[in-house]
């Protein structure tokens, strides 16, 4: 196709595919000037054709892209290698918008780059996402209040302000009685109406200054400047009260409830925002106890001393908990939505008491963090999972990755990383095959010191993932700052994604940035086909949740293994067996291998064993990506890769070389002729993360879009 003249209608062919292209291209000459655009240019400059030929791209400057971005975008096309980056431009009505470019240098016969061409994405959209999970992340979707972690921001700030100018604030905690029977009878989208028409008419009661926040389901605070238990202000809770026991309307019924209210005053309750929250809770419990529908103050409240006992109990038979052999751990199955099978398993804690039976992390777990009880247990859990994982692989079950999740405290204070490198070395387990489960609020804080961790952690070679993803800050800085290897979407958002469309969206845009950083997605939560479908139609990588299983107890969860269980895509939604792999390579041992490898992914493999075969095959069915060995009798995997360019402009190719191949393939790679390479002897997981990108590279291309 290099050589001789390009038959017209293939020409004509190129010029419908860049016109109709809704992707912005830009050709330019070697000093800039431009020579074609595409209407998509035109659309999203909103410069016409005829103002943008002849010009430089200068005319989109915006004076706010940094002057090193340039230097670099030049220095690199001038050396014939493709940039890629991001720009802030301006359209011609003055509005900035961000642009991701990709420029590759076009080279004539002689190897001379006599052109740029240039692929543009309006990044807007994508921004626009990421506010999105900003807002959602800091407000309750339900009511538009801030939530937990927001709240506490303000509250810690609204002390230190309090503690500096001398002023008194009254935090309220308050907890609607009875709520739960309520959410059982009348089904949780009427108690969701019934929590959004209360939050509405406590946000009328609010001061400017006042923060009003929702802790969780049933929970508010309410934070007021001054002390609302001073006598002349001691109406504003009447007032509150009266507005939770004023009847809501719902479906023709009425509906009433009652509050159960706990204060705690600065000073005098509490020193920082945490111990303030503390006073208020033990008095909203106190209340609670006393019938509901009251207020008490932490200090008035005699009876609060019941709470302390009960908790100092806890405490106790918390601290004993290890040595009497009553911590289990049971696992929850983690499904590849590629593949369907099992390919990692999360140990989830369990408390055997004595006499309550088995009790959930969610009623010890914040007050064994609350008290330091943590980190003993949390180390007992981390031996526990690699000894599990151990006596798995002694039972000749395949390897799982086990995911662990660690406590805040442990990573903060414990010595983290020499129990994870004891814990493997006793058990004899790949670190790979660990993955550690992190909350956001382990890198709140003290960001840097907790980078550190995190380095020593990776250096050790387990994998991390960032858990409750959605919840917390959700801030992607996070991602690139830390070496995330997953991010877990919490299953808040999973819960209604197939009926709630900006729960929709985010995840969609949330799984689209997590794979262009490069990381992959797991979703947590998934109760049904449908959750389960549009997960997998969004190119989410895992799933975990009540669909395929509820956590088990190991024997079980062997047993599962052994039955082979996996979730059976049947007939593909969005025709996934349309992912089809060709891997080419003379050594059976190779090819054989790299079957094993992918088929496991759920991709349609076909293979050859040589290029001349590999040719055939392509003739016979699409394929959307190539991976071919370097080495090879009679054409070698670059000059294979070539002519595949050329025939099929569309595939996605790799090759597979030697390290004393590698200028060829480098040079191959400028030419634009195969996409990556790697070298031999290659790592699975790293080989098996790439070919993902490489699928998704061709959806991108066969549907002219960005994800
Ligand atoms: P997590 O790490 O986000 O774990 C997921 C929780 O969701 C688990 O609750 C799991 O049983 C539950 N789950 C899984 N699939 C579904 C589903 O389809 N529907 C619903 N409704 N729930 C589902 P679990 O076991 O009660 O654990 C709660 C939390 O306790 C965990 O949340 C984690 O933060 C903490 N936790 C559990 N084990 C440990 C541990 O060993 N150490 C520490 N520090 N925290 C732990
Ligand atoms: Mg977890
Ligand atoms: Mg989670």
């Amino acid at each position: 196709m290099s050589e001789g003249a390009i038959p017209p209608e293939l020409l004509r062919l190129f010029h419908l595919a860049a016109e109709q292209n809704e992707t912005p291209i830009a050709i330019t000459d070697r000093s800039g000037r431009i020579v074609y655009v595409n209407p998509a240019e035109e659309r999203v400059t909103g410069y016409s054709v005829k103002e943008l030929i002849g010009a430089t791209p200068r005319i989109l400057k915006s004076g706010q892209t940094p002057p090193e971005v340039y230097r670099d975008l030049w220095a690199t096309i001038l050396e014939g290698r493709t940039w890629e980056g991001e720009l802030i431009n301006r359209r011609k009505d003055g509005e900035l918008y961000e642009e991701g470019l990709r420029i590759t240098p076009l080279c004539d016969e002689t190897g001379h780059v006599t052109h740029f061409f240039t692929l543009a994405q309006d990044l807007s959209a994508r921004r626009e996402a990421a506010m999105k999970i900003e807002y959602l992340s800091t407000f309750d979707h339900l009511t538009g209040l801030p939530n937990r972690d927001h709240f506490m921001t303000n509250l810690v700030d609204s002390v230190r302000e309090a503690a500096a100018h001398g002023r008194r604030l009254t935090l309220l905690h308050i907890d609607l009685d009875r709520f739960k029977a309520c959410n059982d009878s009348l089904g949780a989208t009427v108690a969701d109406r019934l929590l959004v028409a209360i939050a509405e008419r406590l946000k009328g009661l609010v001061r400017r200054d006042d923060v009003l926040a929702r802790l969780a389901g049933d929970e508010f605070a309410l934070l007021l400047w001054d002390t609302a238990l001073d006598p002349g202000r001691t109406d504003a809770i009447g007032r509150i009260r009266n507005a939770i026991s004023e009847p809501v309307g719902i479906d023709g019924k009425e509906v009433s409830l009652t509050a159960s209210i706990g204060a705690a005053l600065y000073p005098g309750d509490g020193h920082d925002g945490d111990s303030l929250l503390r006073s208020a809770s033990a008095a909203m419990v106190v209340a609670k106890k006393e019938g509901g529908d009251t207020v008490r103050h932490s200090k008035d409240a005699p009876s609060a001393q019941a709470g302390m006992v009960s908790r100092f109990d806890l405490a106790t038979q918390l601290r004993r908990v290890a040595d009497r052999d009553e911590l289990r751990l049971h696992f929850q199955p983690q499904i590849s939505l590629a593949s369907g099978e099992i390919v990692g398993a999360e140990a989830l804690l369990r408390w055997q008491h004595p006499e309550k039976g088995l009790v959930p992390p969610g009623h010890f777990i914040p007050f064994a963090e609350e008290t330091g009880i943590i980190v003993p247990i949390s180390e007992w859990v981390v031996r526990a999972a690699c000894r599990q994982a151990r006596a798995w692989l002694d039972e000749g079950l395949p390897p799982l990755k086990i995911g662990i999740n660690l406590s805040v405290r442990h990573f903060r204070y414990g010595d983290l990383p020499d129990t994870i490198a004891s814990a493997l070395a006793e058990s004899a387990i790949e670190a790979r095959h660990v993955e550690l489960e992190l909350t956001e609020s382990v890198m709140m804080h003290d960001a840097a010191g907790a980078i550190r961790i995190v380095d020593r952690l990776k250096s050790l070679g387990v994998r991390l993932s960032l858990d409750d993803f959605g919840t917390g800050y959700s801030s992607l800085a996070y991602l690139s700052r830390f070496a995330i290897d997953q991010i877990k979407i919490d299953q808040s958002f999973v819960r209604d994604v197939t009926t709630n469309p900006v729960n929709a969206s985010i995840v969609n845009a949330t799984i689209a940035m997590v794979h262009q950083l490069g990381k992959s997605v797991i979703a947590e939560g998934v109760e049904t086909e449908g959750q389960l479908n549009f997960l997998r139609r969004h190119d989410c990588d895992e799933m975990q949740g009540y669909y395929f299983s509820k956590p088990l107890p190991a024997g079980e969860f062997a047993a599962m293994l052994r039955d082979g269980r996996r979730l059976d895509f049947g007939a593909r939604p969005g025709g996934e067996s349309s992912k089809t792999l060709l891997l080419v390579d003379d050594e059976p041992n190779i090819l054989n291998a790299l079957k094993r490898l992918f088929r496991r992914e759920g991709y349609r493999v076909l293979s050859a064993g040589s290029a001349a075969e590999a040719l055939d095959l392509l003739a016979l069915q699409p394929v959307q990506v190539i991976l071919s060995d370097q080495r090879m009798p009679e054409m070698g995997g670059v000059e294979f890769l070539s002519r595949v360019k050329d025939l099929y402009p569309d595939t996605i190719r790799i090759v597979l070389s030697g390290y004393s191949e590698i200028s060829t393939v480098t040079d191959a790679i400028n030419r634009g002729a195969i996409w990556k390479y790697f070298t031999k002897p290659w790592d699975d997981d790293d080989l098996r993360e790439e070919i993902r990108r490489a699928f998704r590279a061709a959806a991108v291309a066969a549907t002219g879009t960005t994800p």
